[in-house]
C-alpha cells in the first residue's frame, strides 16, 4: 500500500472549500509535503503571490494544471489558445512546477473531424515544445476518457499518448500524465503504460463511482469506486515511475461539499488502504 510520504493533493480537490492561501495552508497543517495546483485559483490569488506562498510553506509541486484546448480549425482562434498554453508555462516555471497538464481539446461541432482536430492538437504540442523547453517545464500529456473527446480532449489513451510522444521526438520536454480515472477501462493498459515506460511524468488517482453523476465532476475517492488503483500504480511503478502520487477528485455533490479537514483525513486514510 501507498507510502503517505508519495502523496501530492491536487488543488481541485478542495476547489469549492478553500483559496489557494488556505489551500497551501491546510496542506501545510495535515504535513502534505506535495500539492498539485489549479490555475484559475493561482491566478484568481496572483501567480507571483501564489510562488511566493508556495516557497515560505516549503511544499513542493507536482504539477500545475492545465493548459490545452488547442484544436480549434480557427487559425486566430488557436494561435490564442497556443499562446495561452505559453502563459500557463511561464507560470508553472514561477510557481516551481515540473510539470504543465496539457489537455489536448475537443472536436469541433462545425468540422465533425476528430482526426483533424488530432492533428491540430499535434501540431499545436510541436508548436509549444521550444518555449517549454525555455522555461524548464515539462508538457504532461493528458489521455483523457473517451465520453468527454467531443469537449476536452481527442487524446484518449495511453497508447495514443506514446504514439504522439513517438511524433514528437521530444522526450526531454514532453511527457504522458496517466490518471486512473481517464484510462482505467482501457484493457490494453497494461502494455501501454508499459510502453509509455518513461514518459510517465505524472500520475493522477481518483476512483470512478459506479452510479456516476457526471462525467468530470463527480470523481469518486480512491476505495469508493470500482478502479483497481493500487493494480495500476503498481503497472505505473514497474516503468520506473518514482514520482509523486497526486490524489485529483471533482466532486460536486459529495467532496466539495465536505469539511476540508475531513477530506484531508480521508484521502491520507485512503492513501494507505486503497490506493
Ligand atoms: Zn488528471
Amino acid at each position: 500500500m501507498a507510502d503517505l510520504a508519495k502523496l501530492s493533493i491536487h488543488q481541485v480537490t478542495l476547489l469549492q472549500q478553500c483559496t489557494t492561501p488556505q489551500f497551501i495552508e491546510t496542506m501545510a497543517h495535515h504535513d502534505v509535503r506535495c500539492a498539485s495546483l489549479w490555475r484559475d485559483k493561482v491566478r484568481e490569488h496572483g501567480v507571483e503571490r501564489t510562488a511566493a506562498l508556495v516557497a515560505d510553506s516549503g511544499i513542493t509541486m507536482s504539477g500545475y494544471c492545465f493548459g490545452g484546448l488547442v484544436t480549434s480549425p480557427d487559425a486566430r482562434e488557436a494561435a490564442r489558445a497556443r499562446d495561452d498554453v505559453r502563459r500557463a508555462l511561464d507560470e508553472a516555471a514561477a510557481l516551481g512546477a515540473p510539470c504543465l497538464v496539457f489537455v489536448a481539446g475537443g472536436v469541433d461541432p462545425a468540422e465533425k473531424s476528430i482526426a483533424n482536430a488530432r492533428t491540430r492538437a499535434l501540431d499545436g504540442i510541436a508548436d509549444l515544445i521550444p518555449h517549454a523547453r525555455s522555461v524548464g517545464v515539462k508538457l504532461a500529456i493528458e489521455p483523457l476518457h473517451p465520453m468527454i473527446c467531443a469537449t476536452r480532449s481527442v487524446l484518449s489513451t495511453v497508447g495514443q499518448a506514446t504514439r504522439w510522444c513517438d511524433k514528437l521526438a521530444a522526450d526531454d520536454i514532453v511527457g504522458i500524465a496517466v490518471d486512473t480515472y481517464a484510462v482505467w477501462w482501457d484493457p490494453d493498459l497494461e502494455a501501454e503504460i508499459a510502453r509509455a515506460g518513461k514518459r510517465i511524468c505524472a500520475f493522477h488517482v481518483s476512483d470512478w463511482l459506479v452510479d456516476t453523476q457526471d462525467l468530470r465532476f463527480d470523481r469518486g475517492m480512491m476505495g469508493d469506486g470500482v478502479i483497481d488503483i493500487p493494480g495500476i500504480r503498481a503497472m505505473v511503478e514497474r516503468t520506473g515511475f518514482d514520482g509523486w502520487v497526486e490524489v485529483e477528485i471533482f466532486s460536486q455533490r459529495n467532496w466539495w461539499k465536505r469539511d476540508t479537514d475531513e477530506v484531508v483525513e480521508t484521502i491520507q486514510e485512503r492513501f494507505e488502504s486503497a490506493t
